[in-house]
Parts: structure tokens; sequence; C-alpha cells
């Protein structure tokens, strides 16, 4: 049974590392041992990130824009350099809009693209390339809810979840011979900076009136199934699995008021 990451050396790459569910999954894994890349685009927060673990040799912090096919390789080789290897990948890195699809243009369309799938692709097949020589390791990816079920106004951004959700199933296909597990993950709303910039109040209410849970996750409770995901010695067997973290939205059909 391959376990590649239940050693010492656990080492994760983490995109998007800087905010909301990706910020909260490197805590996460640090807390549990893990050395951890905290790879992000956005130098305002990494500058916060950069404070937070100033003294942390575990910790290893860099600018990448996850479509940029040479920094992406580039980052992934510093990381081996720096920690000796990578078991371990959270593809968090995204963005999102919601627009109704005649107001979707298709500069927007392919943007969300190419952060959302292409990242995602670029960023898993370089560490695979590294993993397969290593004895293997586990990619998780982030998708969404929005990629599973058609929701009002997400043409750009449910399509690109929605091809996530496939990649993730072809490169657990590709990549079981080699000792690689790849998993994703499909939130329902969580409680970070891209919900708060794109939610209104009426968004919420919503939310809350179709799931069954009535509330949104925190980037906490997202980390930990992240973590199960990554964990060889928690999910050796797992792979090719669309996990819902989304408070029942996923398998709820009426919501009533009983
Ligand atoms: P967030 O905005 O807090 O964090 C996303 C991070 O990705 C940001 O720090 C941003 O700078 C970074 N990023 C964006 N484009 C990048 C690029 N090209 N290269 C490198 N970094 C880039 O958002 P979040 O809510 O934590 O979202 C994380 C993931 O979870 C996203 O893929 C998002 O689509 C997905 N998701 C979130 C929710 C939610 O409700 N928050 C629901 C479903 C799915």
């Amino acid at each position: 049974m391959p376990k590649t990451n239940t050693t010492k050396n656990r080492v994760a790459l983490v995109t998007g590392g800087a905010s909301g569910i990706g910020l909260a999954t490197c805590e996460m894994l640090l807390a549990k041992g893990w050395k951890v890349a905290i790879l992000d685009r956005d130098e305002k927060a990494l500058k916060a990130v950069r404070a937070a673990h100033e003294q942390n040799k575990a910790v290893r912090i860099a600018s990448l824009d996850v479509t940029d096919e040479k920094a992406v390789d580039r980052a992934v080789a510093e990381t081996v350099e720096a920690f000796g290897g990578i078991n371990g990948v959270v593809n968090s890195a995204g963005i999102a809009a919601d627009k109704h699809v005649f107001d979707t243009p298709v500069d927007l369309f392919r943007k969300m693209l190419d952060v959302n799938v292409v990242g995602t692709f670029l960023v898993g097949r370089a560490v695979a390339r590294i993993m397969m020589d290593t004895g293997g390791g586990a990619i998780v990816n982030i998708a969404s809810i929005s990629g599973l079920r058609g929701s009002k106004g997400r043409s750009a951004y449910g399509a690109s979840k929605g091809a996530v959700v496939t990649l993730t199933q072809v490169m657990a296909n590709d990549l079981a011979p080699f000792g690689i597990r790849v998993n994703a993950v499909a939130p329902g709303p969580v409680e970070t900076p891209l919900v708060q910039a794109v939610h209104t109040d009426a968004d919420r209410e919503l939310y809350h009136r179709y799931i069954p849970m009535k509330r949104y996750g925190t980037p906490a409770e997202l980390a930990s199934v992240i973590h199960f995901l990554l964990d060889d010695t928690q999910s050796s067997y797992v792979t090719g699995e669309i996990l819902a973290a989304d408070g029942g939205y996923r398998g709820s059909g009426l919501v009533l008021d009983r």
C-alpha cells in the first residue's frame, strides 16, 4: 500500500495559500507537522503571511501566478530544493464571478478557465513529475458545488469548476500507477475574502434557505477535509473522489420550513 506522506518529511505545496481556504489549510498542515510552501500571486496577502511566519523554517513563501507555466515549474523545483521533495499539493488558487450568461464577456470566461483549470493542471502536472520519481503523493484540487450543479449566473465559474472535477478524475486515473492520489473538495459557501467580495446579503439569505445546515462553512472546516484527503494515514485508498463539504447542499431536495 503506498504511504508516501506518513514519514517525517511531509511537504505540501499550497497555491492560493495566502488567503481563505488555502491559508487555513497551510495553518492546519503546519500545526500537524508538515513543511509548507505557501504560494500566491497577491503580494499584499503574502506580506502578512511572511510577517506571521518570519522565523519558521518549515515555511517557504513565494509569489506565483499559477497560469505561468515556467514560473510554476520553477516554484516546484525551488520547493523540492528547499524541502527535499513534495508529497502533498493543494490547488486552492482560484477566482470567481457571478454573472448572467448574457453579461459574461469572453475575456472573463477565458480568464476563469486559465486560473481555475489551466493553473490547477499546470501545478498538478509539475508536482506529479516530481512525485512519480519519489514514491508518490496526494493532490487535492478545490472544485465547488457550482461545478456539480447548474448554479444561476455561474457560466464561467461553474464551467471552470466542472472542468476541475473532470481533470481530477482523469489525473487520478493517469497517476494511480505512480502512487499519486488525486481528489477534489467541492465546497459550498465558505466565509472567505472571495465570498465576501461576491455574495450580497440577498445571496446569503438564499444560501441559508437551501443549505440544510443553514450556515456557511468556515475555512478551518474545509482545511480539515483537505487534510484528510492529503494524509496517507487517513485516505490511502481514496482517489478520483469529489468530496462535497457544503452543509448538505448537494444531497438535498426540498428544504421545507418544518
Ligand atoms: P480567496 O480569494 O480567499 O483565496 C484565493 C487565493 O487565490 C487568493 O489569495 C488569490 O490571490 C489567489 N489567486 C487567485 N488567482 C491566482 C493566480 N493566478 N495565481 C496564484 N494565486 C492566485 O478565496 P477562497 O474562498 O479561499 O477560494 C479558494 C478556492 O476555493 C478557490 O478555488 C475557490 O474557487 C474555491 N471555492 C471557494 C468557495 C467559497 O465559498 N469560499 C466555494 C467553492 C469553491
